[in-house]
């Protein structure tokens, strides 16, 4: 595996291996790496002739008060990860590679992008958007890996690279949890002992709208206002939204007769957690 610190060697490497064989698969993250990254890159491992794995912590996509600071650095045992799963390039940029002086150009969309979690961390997929969009012209990849844990981040997304016309594929992998429920993500290893059982009140909250939506009588009501009852019975846990939504507008389901995703996002302690899940399409009676 060659690492990759600058754009213009990124490039260079790209334009030698695009042929008409060639099939390029990009993993972007911001390192941690856990199993739920791991699972992104060894599917594009299975489809792709050339996988490229991104590790930046985009500044661009934190708010004033987020943890960028804090955020997890694991660099070192990240490189080694990716290496034992076979990836061929890691591309690492600084993030004055990445946006150098003078850098002004944003990538928003503007309805999506204020949604879910839009709402409640302001520009924050503008960043993401933005960054995303960067490494896509950069790596020019064929298939584009994403994670379903972050469901509102795969609708943005899927919008941005239909508008932009970005030829490539998007495929989105299932969340992979812990044997106990709780989705892998980076910021899990901020929790406390304590926080750590606490949290699997996210997980147990889908759980139980999910069984609840197999009720004839079930609404997107009753199933939202049982996933605010589950999330905000549990000691340490602060809610920030228990949505009942269209996966692809975010906007608030009206019937179960759709595929419906089910998302929620909460603090516990001062970790910001968030967890989904989709239901699939009711059956219509006849
Ligand atoms: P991040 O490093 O948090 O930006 O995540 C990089 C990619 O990994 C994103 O596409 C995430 O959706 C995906 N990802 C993060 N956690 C998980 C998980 N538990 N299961 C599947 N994909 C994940």
């Amino acid at each position: 595996m060659q690492t990759i610190p600058t754009i213009r060697e990124m490039q260079a490497i790209v334009r030698a291996a695009k042929t008409s064989s060639t099939t390029i698969g990009l993993v972007p993250t911001m390192g941690a790496l856990h199993e739920g990254h791991l699972s992104l890159v060894r599917t594009a491992r299975a489809h792709c002739s050339h996988v490229i794995a991104t590790i930046f912590v985009n500044p661009l996509q934190f708010g004033p008060n987020e943890d960028l600071a804090k955020y997890p650095r694991t660099f070192e045992r990240d490189t080694e990860l990716l290496m034992q799963e076979g990836v061929d390039y890691l591309f690492a940029p600084s993030a004055e590679e990445m946006y150098p002086q003078g850098a002004q150009t944003l990538v928003d969309v503007p309805e999506l992008g204020n949604r879910l979690d839009g709402a409640s961390r302001p520009g924050h997929f503008r960043g993401v958007a933005t960054v995303v969009s960067k490494l896509l012209h950069i790596t020019q990849p064929d298939l584009a890996f994403f994670g379903q844990k972050d469901a509102a981040q795969v609708a943005v997304l899927r919008r941005m690279v239909r508008d932009l016309n970005f030829p490539l594929e998007m495929v989105v992998c299932p969340t992979v949890r812990e044997a106990d429920g709780l989705a892998m993500s980076s910021r899990n290893r901020y929790l406390s002992n304590e926080e750590r059982v606490q949290a699997l009140a996210l997980s147990r909250t889908l759980q139980t709208a999910k069984t609840l939506a197999q009720q004839a009588a079930a609404t997107p009501a009753t199933l939202r206002e049982a996933m605010l009852h589950t999330l905000t019975s549990t000691d340490g846990v602060r809610v920030d939204y228990a949505a009942v939504v269209d996966p692809e507008t975010l906007l608030d389901a009206d019937d179960l007769s759709r595929e419906t995703l089910l998302a929620v996002a909460a603090w516990v302690g001062t970790t910001r957690l968030i967890d989904n899940l989709l239901l699939p399409a009711r059956e219509v009676q006849p």
